[in-house]
């Protein structure tokens, strides 16, 4: 399988800041990635890497075969990027705004209505047409910017941070046209916080933590190699999961603290007896908060 995405060991400095540092990262054909990590990870860096909107000091990077940031023209061309920020034109309707980007992206004039006809179906928002775009709500106005990067029918789709912010009923129609585009075939990197969203939409995940990826794999299995099947959760005071943690620790066992319990992770390297608790299946949060250090949503 060829790749959409190839990036070989990517840095990208900011003065004394390493945003990404030695970056390894694939995205196959017709799949779905996402790039989950904490605030400061390196995700926006490495999607600014991708659209040449930053130039890495060092690596390869390759986006449907074109190098950059020699061919990042072409590249850009051939993808569609659905920014963070919104920056739709409020001024203009729904349609208006996606026959601007017809023209961006050289749609051929023949093939600009069915090209609009089919970006507003994907995006269900057929029937808000004439409307302009400050009349609309939240969710709308983020489905019309993926839309809008969908007009040129794109090989390659990269989302940043794609439902940061948004309610959740918002969030799942989102997931409903990320899950559209996934079926038509289309590649899709996508960078995100929420552990759900990577775990619902993503073929594979890489978890980036300060500037590199720290694991790549499905979901499923990055559980099984670094937390799973198991967990046993242990509520107490302060003291008894202080004493629960040493000794799953000296069994060798992986843990992680919330406020008021401690998770037992990796149960199948136990040598000895294990606690009272609830057990519950491990799931990518443990994961990780194990590899990063960090909790997200
Ligand atoms: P978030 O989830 O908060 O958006 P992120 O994973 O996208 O975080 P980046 O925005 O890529 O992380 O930032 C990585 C690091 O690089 C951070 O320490 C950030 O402060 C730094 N950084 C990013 N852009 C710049 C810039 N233009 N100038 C200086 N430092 C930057």
């Amino acid at each position: 399988m060829s790749a959409a995405i190839s990036v070989r060991g990517a840095v990208k400095r900011y003065g004394g800041i390493t945003a990404v540092d030695g970056l390894d990262l694939e995205v196959p054909e017709g799949t779905c990635v996402g790039l989950l990590g904490p605030n400061g990870a390196g995700k926006s860096t490495t999607m600014k890497l991708l659209t040449a909107q930053a130039i890495a000091d060092e690596g390869e990077l390759e986006v449907l075969g074109y190098r950059l940031p020699g061919e990042s023209k072409q590249a850009r061309a051939e993808c569609g990027v659905v920014p963070q920020l919104d920056n739709l034109d409020t001024t203009l309707t729904v349609e208006q705004n996606l026959l601007v980007f017809t023209h961006l992206y050289r749609v051929p004039r023949a093939g600009r209505r069915e090209a609009i006809e089919r970006a507003l179906a994907l995006a269900t928002l057929s029937d808000r047409r004439d409307s302009r775009v400050d009349e609309l709500s939240g969710g709308m106005r983020r489905r019309l910017l993926i839309a809008r990067a969908l007009v040129h029918r794109p090989r390659l789709v990269l989302l940043d941070e794609p439902t940061v912010g948004l309610d959740p009923q918002v969030r799942q129609e989102l997931w409903a046209l990320i899950g559209a585009l996934r079926a038509e075939g289309v590649s899709i990197l996508m960078s995100t916080h929420y552990i759900e969203e990577a775990e619902r939409l993503a073929d594979t995940v890489v978890i980036m933590s300060q500037g590199r990826a720290v694991a790549t794999g499905r979901p499923g299995d990055l559980i099984s190699e670094h937390a799973g099947p198991e967990a046993i959760e242990v509520y107490g005071p302060p003291e008894r999961l202080a004493e629960v943690e040493s000794d799953a620790e000296r069994q060798g066992l992986r843990t992680r603290r919330t406020g008021t319990s401690i998770s037992l992770l990796t149960l199948d390297r136990a040598s000895g007896p294990l606690p009272a608790g609830e057990r519950r299946p491990a799931n990518l949060e443990d994961v990780f908060v194990l590899l990063t250090g960090e909790h997200i949503a």
